[in-house]
């Protein structure tokens, strides 16, 4: 089969068979006219780096009610952004994304750039994102080469070379197939062959539009493929943590530095993270060990994180942080390993005093 036979067997599949995405136009609203927006093409994408479509879903359509334009996003209080991003993990990216969004408001007139160059101006949008955007939102004829689309490149050309040294060859083959006609739905459709059909551990080739030409089906080795080559240990660090309450109920939090790992977050005071962390108490009290260990997997590494408990005093002066009263406390607002935390001991604090 030629390469447009192949693409164009594959968009006839995707025009059946389309996910249907909170921030996708389908291909029956293509074909009547309907363009999609590039604001819902972006911040899908940029949710979409951290975690799958089905957690991303519930994230996105809380942005969009928000803050249905880019304009509503780039005005938005940086501290309800990130409270909202909140679980999504990865900040830098939710700081990316407010800083993209005021700069399209303020150097673009609100609208996003439609090639690939200039968007890879923007902060936080990189070569993937780039060409996402520009084929998705705006058909140009860009290849976009995520991890379902590595793995349909590596079986349907039986690439046997391991990951991540066949990214170049498996990108290749992704541009030959890029079609100049439909473009956007071409990429939205190889993504989707990956993630319903060509599936990691058990692809259906039965009922996939590619089985005919497939050579990693044909060599029957298609569960072996991508090979990869395996990763380091990801090394463990330790921190410690202190949780403490003042008799009134309000909570001793801090705002992380900027810069860093939950840079801008709401989280408990503690000790740097290491081999071997410090004492590092917020305040002087009676910090209390609840034997409790948090895990809490990072990009690149893992942390367990020791808790100290406390029932601050009415008077308490802590040296780092500052209280949030309890009908402003919400832990949701916390990133995930903070939350963790404040779950496993939020029962071991004593009586809140409402005397005050
Ligand atoms: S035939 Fe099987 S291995 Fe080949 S692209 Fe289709 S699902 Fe993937």
């Amino acid at each position: 089969m030629s390469m447009p036979d192949l693409s164009s067997e594959l968009l006839d599949w995707y025009d059946v068979h389309a996910r249907a995405m909170p921030w996708r136009v389908g291909p029956e609203a293509r074909r009547r006219g309907v363009r999609p927006d590039p604001y819902r093409v972006w911040l899908s994408e940029v949710m979409l780096q951290q975690t799958t479509v089905a957690a991303v879903k519930a994230y996105f359509e809380r942005f969009t009610m928000l803050w249905p334009t880019v304009a509503d996003l780039a005005a938005a209080p940086d501290a309800a952004v990130m409270g909202e991003w909140a679980g999504l993990g990865y900040y830098a990216r939710a700081r990316n994304l407010l800083k993209c969004a005021r700069e399209v408001v303020e150097v673009h007139g609100g609208s996003f750039p439609g090639t690939r160059a200039e968007l890879m101006t923007l902060p936080g949008i990189g070569p993937y994102t780039a060409s996402a955007i520009a084929a998705i939102a705006f058909d140009q004829p860009e290849t976009v080469v995520d991890g379902n689309v590595e793995r349909v490149m590596s079986r349907l050309h039986a690439v046997h070379t391991p990951l991540p040294a066949a990214k170049p060859e498996l990108s290749a083959h992704a541009a030959g197939l890029t079609p100049q006609e439909r473009p956007g739905d071409y990429a939205q459709a190889v993504m989707d062959l990956g993630a319903t059909i060509c599936t990691p551990r058990s692809p259906a080739c039965g009922i996939c539009p590619w089985r005919t030409p497939c050579a990693a089906r044909d060599e029957g080795t298609q569960a072996e493929l991508p090979k990869k080559t395996p990763k380091a240990a990801k090394p463990v660090r330790h921190g410690i943590a202190y949780l403490g309450r003042r008799t009134d109920g309000a909570w001793l939090l801090e705002t992380r530095p900027d810069r860093g790992l939950l840079g801008g977050m709401l989280g408990w005071p503690g000790s740097a993270w290491g081999n071997a962390p410090q004492d590092a108490p917020p305040v002087s009290a009676a910090w209390r060990d609840p034997g409790i260990e948090v895990r809490h997997t990072f990009t690149h590494f893992h942390l367990k994180l020791a808790l100290r408990v406390a029932d601050l005093p009415a008077d308490a002066e802590p040296e780092r942080g500052g209280f949030v009263a309890p009908h402003a406390f919400r832990p949701s607002d916390l990133p995930t390993v903070m939350r963790k935390a404040f779950d496993a001991v939020a029962a071991s604090f004593g009586p809140i005093d409402r005397t005050g």
